[in-house]
C-alpha cells in the first residue's frame, strides 16, 4: 500500500497539498487496485443474488477496513495534516435502495465475499436512486438524489446486451462495483444501465416523462406507481434487470464449461422479493432460443431459482395485469401462459394460480411453483407464511419452505460505525468475534463487572456527544446529550407505527404540562422517508414535524422533551444514530414486520429495545430474556384473528379512553393548526378515528406503561449498562455471516 505513490501519479504533489476531493479520488484508485488482486477463485457453481435494491452506503471506510489498511491510511493522512473522516464526507452515498430489503442485500454481499463464497449481486444502476428527502413547511418534498460522479466506485465493463421490448430494443451497459470481503476475496455487484439514459429528462422535483422508456429507464428506483404509466415503467425496469442478468448468467456458465443442460450445476439464482421474478420465464425463453425444449428448459430453471419472501402485506406482493406485460414484454406471455396452465392442470385450484380471474400475473406464485426454495426472513414470518399467507402452497410443497433469519454485517455496523465499542470489546475478549460473531457470548462473563459496565456507559456517552455534534453541523439541530436518546428509524409505513410513537409524545407533552416531569430529559428521534404517493405516511411525517415545532416552542415542556425528525434518513445517518441510541423502537403491528434489521444493528451497539412480538424481535427476546428487552402489545395470533373477524373498531378505544382521546384530539387542536396544514392533520385524525387499519389504539395503553417502565429503569445506570452488555453479548446470532452460511448450507450449496 503506497498512498503517496498513487497521489503523486495522479496529481504530482505531496498528500499535504491535496484537497479532500483529490485524496478521495486517490483512495478510490488505490482500493480498486488492491481489490483486483483479490478476485481469485471462480469455482464451478456460482450464486447470483438478483435484487432491485442494494442499499450499500458509502464504501470508502468499509473497504479500507475490509482490506485491513484503515488504521494505516488514517495515520498516514494524519501525518500529513489530513483527516480520513473529512475525506469520507466528500463521498456521496449511492442511492440504490429503499429500506431493509436493500440494506439486507448489501449486508449479504459483504458476508458472501467475507466468507469467500462464489457469488455476485445483480441489479440496476439508478442515476437518481430513490429520492432525496427535504422538509418544507413541515412536509416531505422529494428531489433527485444524484450520486454518480466522474470518480466513483463504478467501473465500466465491456458487457452490453440488446434488450428487446415490445416494439423497440435498448442497448444495456454493465457497470461493476467491487465488493471487498473482510480479510478475504473480492466479488462484484453488477449494475446494468441503459446506454440511452438521459438525466435531463427530469423536471420539477422528481417529475419526468414516464413514457420515454429509452431515456428514463434507469433514472429512479421505484418510480411513482400511482398511475398505469408508472406501473408499466416498473415492468420495463424489472424485465431489463432480469434479461440482462439471465444473459450474463448464461454467458458466464458457458465460459465455465456448462452445456446449459446442466446450468443448475453452474448457477443458482436468489430472487430477492418479487421484483426479479421475471427471470424465470426469461431464462426459460433464452434456453429455448438456444435450442433446449420447453419441458427441459422449465426443469433446468426450476432447479436454478430460489425465492425470498419479504412481506405478508398484500400490496407488496406484485401482481401485474397481463396487458402491461403484453405491452412491455410480449415475448414472455406465451411462456407465462404455459407455466400457468401446467399449474392449473396439476392442481386445479385457483388460489395457487399464476394468472388470476382478473388477468393479473402473481409474481410470487410463479416463484413458488418454479423455484426450488421459498424462504421467509425470520422465524415468526416463515411460520406465518406456512400456516396462513402461503398455506395453500405450503401444503403442495412443504419441502420448499425454509427460514433464514436476517442478519447484518458486523464490519459496517460495529467495526466501522462504532470503533470505540469494537476496541472495548476487543480489549475484553480478543479479536475472534470479528470473524466469528458467536464469540461475543464471552462478554457475558463481564455482566457484573462494574469497571467494564462503566466503560460501556462511557463509550455510549461519547457516541451520544458525537451524534449531538453531527446533527448540529449537518442539520442545524441542537440536542441535549444528557437526555435519553429514544430512536425510531425505518421507512415510514402505517404498520411500523411511527404514529403510535407520535401519540406517545403527545401524551408525554400533556403529562409534563400537568407537572409530571421525567427524571432525565427525553429526546425522541425519528428518521423516515415516505413513498411519494403514500398520503397517510406523509401525513404522519407532517404530524411529527409539527410536534417538533410545537414542543420546542413550549417553555414548560421543552426542557424535558424534544422531538427531532432528521432529514433524508439513509445509511450514513443510520451509522451515526445507531451507536448513540439508548432506546430503540421496534413497534410494528405484530405479524406485519417480516424481520427488521435495524433492531439487530441497535442491539449490537448496546441499545435496548421496546417492541412488539414481531419479526426478529421474537428471536431477540428469546436470546436476551424478559429483563433485557421491553415487549408489549397484542400477539400476532390476536392480530391475525382481528383481521379474520374484522372486529376492530378504533372509535371504541377513542370513546372509552381519556388518554387516547386527548392525544388524538390534539392532532387537530388550535395549537397544531397554528404550525401545520389543516388538510393533512384532519385527514390523519379521521384515519386514526375511523380506520386505523394497523391497530395503533389497542396497543397504546400497554405501550405507554412499558415506556414508563423503560424510562424508569434507565435511571439505575449500572443495571442499565448490564442490559446493554447482555444485548451485545447475544447479538452474534444476527451476524449476516451466520445467515449466509445457512443460505449456502441449505439452498445454494456453493
Ligand atoms: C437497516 C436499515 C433499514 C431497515 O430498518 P428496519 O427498522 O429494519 O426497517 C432501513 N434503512 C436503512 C438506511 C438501514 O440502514
Amino acid at each position: 500500500m503506497d498512498l503517496q505513490n498513487t497521489v503523486t501519479k495522479r496529481y504530482g504533489k505531496p498528500i499535504s497539498q491535496c484537497s479532500n476531493e483529490e485524496l478521495y479520488a486517490s483512495l478510490l484508485e488505490l482500493v480498486k487496485e488492491m481489490a483486483k488482486d483479490k478476485e481469485s477463485i471462480a469455482g464451478k457453481r456460482k450464486l447470483y443474488y438478483i435484487s432491485a435494491e442494494f442499499l450499500i452506503g458509502k464504501l470508502l471506510s468499509n473497504n479500507l477496513i475490509n482490506l485491513g489498511i484503515y488504521e494505516e491510511v488514517k495515520q498516514i493522512l494524519e501525518e500529513h495534516g489530513k483527516s480520513l473522516a473529512e475525506i469520507e464526507e466528500t463521498e456521496p452515498e449511492p442511492s440504490l435502495g429503499n429500506g431493509g430489503l436493500g440494506r439486507l442485500a448489501a449486508c449479504f454481499l459483504d458476508s458472501i465475499a467475507s466468507l469467500g463464497l462464489n457469488g455476485d449481486g445483480v441489479g440496476l444502476n439508478y442515476h437518481y436512486g430513490l429520492f432525496k428527502q427535504v422538509f418544507e413547511n413541515h412536509l416531505q418534498k422529494e428531489t433527485p438524489n444524484p450520486w454518480i460522479e466522474k470518480e466513483s466506485w463504478l467501473t465500466k465493463t465491456e458487457v452490453s446486451y440488446p434488450i428487446q421490448f415490445g416494439g423497440f430494443t435498448l442497448q444495456s451497459r454493465l457497470y461493476d462495483i467491487d465488493v471487498i470481503g473482510y480479510d478475504n476475496r473480492t466479488t462484484k455487484l453488477h449494475l446494468f444501465d441503459v446506454e440511452s439514459v438521459d438525466e435531463s429528462l427530469v423536471g420539477e422535483g422528481i417529475d419526468f416523462d414516464k413514457a420515454d422508456i429509452a431515456r428514463n429507464l434507469t433514472l429512479f428506483l421505484y418510480p411513482d406507481d400511482s398511475d398505469d404509466q408508472g406501473r408499466i415503467l416498473r415492468v420495463y425496469q424489472q424485465y431489463f434487470m432480469v434479461s440482462n442478468a439471465a444473459r450474463l448468467i448464461l454467458d458466464e456458465a458457458l465460459e465455465r464449461g456448462s452445456n446449459l443442460h446442466d446450468l443448475y450445476e453452474y448457477a443458482v439464482i436468489q430472487i430477492n422479493d418479487t421484483h426479479p421474478s421475471m427471470v424465470i420465464p426469461e431464462l426459460i425463453r433464452l434456453l429455448m432460443e438456444r435450442g433446449i425444449l420447453m419441458d427441459e428448459a422449465i426443469e433446468i430453471v426450476s432447479k436454478t431459482c430460489a425465492y425470498t419472501n419479504h412481506t405478508i402485506l398484500a400490496e407488496a406482493l406484485e401482481k401485474w395485469p397481463i396487458q402491461f406485460l403484453h405491452q412491455a414484454v410480449p415475448q414472455l406471455l406465451p411462456i407465462i401462459y404455459e407455466l400457468n396452465s401446467r399449474v392449473m392442470r396439476k392442481y386445479n385450484d385457483k388460489s395457487v394460480a399464476i394468472i388470476d380471474d382478473q388477468n393479473r400475473v402473481h409474481m410470487a406464485h410463479m416463484d413458488i411453483h418454479y423455484g426450488y426454495s421459498v424462504n421467509g426472513v425470520a422465524y415468526l414470518h416463515t411460520e406465518i407464511l406456512k400456516n396462513t399467507e402461503l398455506n395453500h402452497f405450503y401444503k403442495i410443497y412443504p419441502e420448499k419452505f425454509n427460514n433464514k433469519t436476517n442478519g447484518i454485517t458486523f464490519r459496517r455496523w460495529l467495526l466501522h460505525a462504532n470503533p470505540d465499542l469494537a476496541k472495548l470489546i476487543t480489549s475484553l475478549i480478543g479479536e475472534g468475534y470479528k470473524k466469528n460473531a458467536d464469540e461475543l457470548e464471552k462478554l457475558g462473563s463481564f455482566a457484573d463487572d462494574a469497571e467494564v459496565l462503566q466503560k460501556l456507559l462511557d463509550v455510549k456517552a461519547a457516541k451520544k456527544a458525537d451524534l449531538k455534534a453531527y446533527l448540529a453541523k449537518t442539520q442545524g439541530i441542537e440536542i441535549d446529550d444528557n437526555s435519553i436518546y429514544d430512536i425510531q428509524i425505518k421507512r415510514l409505513h402505517e404498520y411500523k407505527r411511527q404514529q403510535m410513537n407520535a401519540l406517545y409524545v403527545i401524551h408525554k407533552y400533556f403529562e409534563i404540562k400537568a407537572g409530571k416531569k421525567p427524571s432525565h430529559p427525553i429526546t425522541v428521534i425519528f428518521g423516515a422517508k415516505a413513498a411519494p404517493a403514500y398520503v397517510i405516511a406523509k401525513d404522519i411525517i407532517h404530524l411529527i414535524l409539527c410536534l417538533q415545532d410545537v414542543i420546542s416552542k413550549d417553555p414548560e415542556v421543552a426542557p424535558y422533551l424534544k422531538v427531532v425528525m432528521v432529514e433524508n434518513y439513509n445509511v450514513t445517518l443510520a451509522e451515526k444514530l445507531i451507536p448513540a441510541a439508548d432506546i430503540h423502537e421496534q413497534i410494528s403491528l405484530a405479524s406485519k414486520e417480516a424481520s427488521g434489521t435495524s433492531n439487530m444493528k441497535f442491539m449490537l451497539n448496546g441499545a435496548v429495545a421496546i417492541g412488539t412480538m414481531d419479526g426478529a424481535n421474537v428471536e431477540m427476546h428469546q436470546f436476551v430474556g424478559d429483563d433485557n428487552i421491553y415487549i408489549f402489545g397484542e400477539s400476532s395470533e390476536e392480530v391475525i384473528e382481528h383481521y379474520e373477524k374484522g372486529d376492530y373498531v378504533s372509535r371504541i378505544y377513542y370513546d372509552n379512553d381519556a388518554d387516547i382521546k386527548r392525544a388524538i384530539d390534539f392532532i387537530v387542536s388550535d395549537t397544531m393548526m397554528e404550525v401545520g396544514c389543516r388538510e393533512n392533520l384532519e385527514r390523519l385524525y379521521h384515519e386514526l378515528l375511523n380506520k386505523d387499519w394497523f391497530m395503533t389504539l389497542p396497543d397504546f395503553k400497554d405501550y405507554v406503561k412499558t415506556k414508563e417502565r423503560i424510562y424508569a429503569d434507565y435511571e439505575d445506570r449500572m443495571a442499565w449498562a448490564k442490559k446493554m452488555l447482555v444485548n451485545i453479548s447475544k447479538a452474534g446470532f444476527f451476524s449476516s455471516d451466520r445467515t449466509i452460511a445457512q443460505y449456502n448450507e441449505d439452498i445454494w450449496h456453493l
